[in-house]
Formats: structure tokens, sequence, C-alpha cells
């Protein structure tokens, strides 16, 4: 690379300004201009680097960090890709966010589950008990002669819709 890194007068430190297309030293000020072939792959960092910065994805900054890093001698770079980092950080932060959002989510999801279905259990449990009561009455002569016939035709309505159910499957 034809651009030089230190000043000829004092061998200070050079600050390379890629828009301005020169470069001043730290510690005399002399200015020299950059070679224009330099100037033109230094700018395409950049262009590059802003294009992926757009995307605002991780990748996006993942890979202008790492253009930026081709640059290493370059201040506005490192600037640059100090931006990059700070943008990367706070969209990883966001994500993080996003995803213990989805968990504390998914795990209310599955209380609720937990908690129909120990009601469905129980309600369950219930009607059972409750028929096996009826019927047990009901064998017992205990019931009064209205109940005993709503139960027997329940259970008979039941029957013939379990028989017809079967007929019609079959057929
Ligand atoms: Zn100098």
């Amino acid at each position: 690379m034809a651009t030089k890194l230190q000043c000829e007068i004092c061998g200070g430190k050079l600050n390379i300004r890629i828009g301005a297309g020169h470069a001043e030293c730290e510690s005399c000020g002399n200015v020299s201009e950059l070679d224009p072939k330099d100037t033109a792959r230094f700018r395409a960092v950049f262009r590059e680097a802003e294009r992926l910065m757009l995307q605002n994805t991780v990748s996006g900054y993942e890979e202008a960090i790492q253009k930026l890093q081709s640059l290493p001698f370059i201040d506005e770079a490192r600037e640059k890709e100090a931006v990059c980092k700070r943008r990367l950080e706070l969209l990883r932060e966001r994500q993080r966010q996003r995803e213990e959002a989805r968990k504390r989510d998914s795990a209310k999801d599955t209380r609720l589950g937990i908690v129909i279905l120990i009601v469905s259990v129980l309600f369950a449990v219930a009607a059972v008990a409750g028929i096996v009561c009826l019927i047990v009455l009901l064998i017992k002569g205990m019931l009064p002669p209205a109940v005993t016939a709503i139960v027997v035709a329940a259970i008979a309505a039941v029957g013939v819709l379990v028989i017809l159910g079967r007929i019609r499957r079959g057929g």
C-alpha cells in the first residue's frame, strides 16, 4: 500500500481522513495527500460497511465490523467500528429480552394447561361418582319413580345413540 502511516517529517502517527483524502500528522500537523487508489479502496470499505449497517441485523453489524477491521490504521474506521459494536450489543440485548418474554409466556401457557387438566379430571371424577351413585340408588330402589324414569330413559337414550352411531359407522 502506497499510503504512509508515519509522518515523513517527524515520524509521528498520521491521522488518515478518508473524506478529505489526506492524512495529518498528530505531532507536527504536516498534511500529506493520500494515494488516490488507497482513498478509493478506503471509501469502498466504508460504503460497504455503511450498507451493511443499514440492515440493522446481527450478521450485518458483524460483517461491517470485519470490513472496518481491515483498516486498522484509520481512526474513522475505529469510530465506526465502535458504533457498530454498540448497536450490535443493543440488538442482542433486545433479542435476549424478546426470547425471555417468549419463555415467560410459554411457561404461563403450560401452567394454565395444567390447571385446566386438573379441573377437567375433577369434573370427570364428580360425574362418574354421580352416575355410580344414581345406579346404586336405582338398583336399591331408593329413587322416587319420576327420577327412576328419567335415569332409565337417559341410559336408554345414550344406549340408542351409541348403537345408532355404531350402525352408521359400520354402514
Ligand atoms: Zn509529523
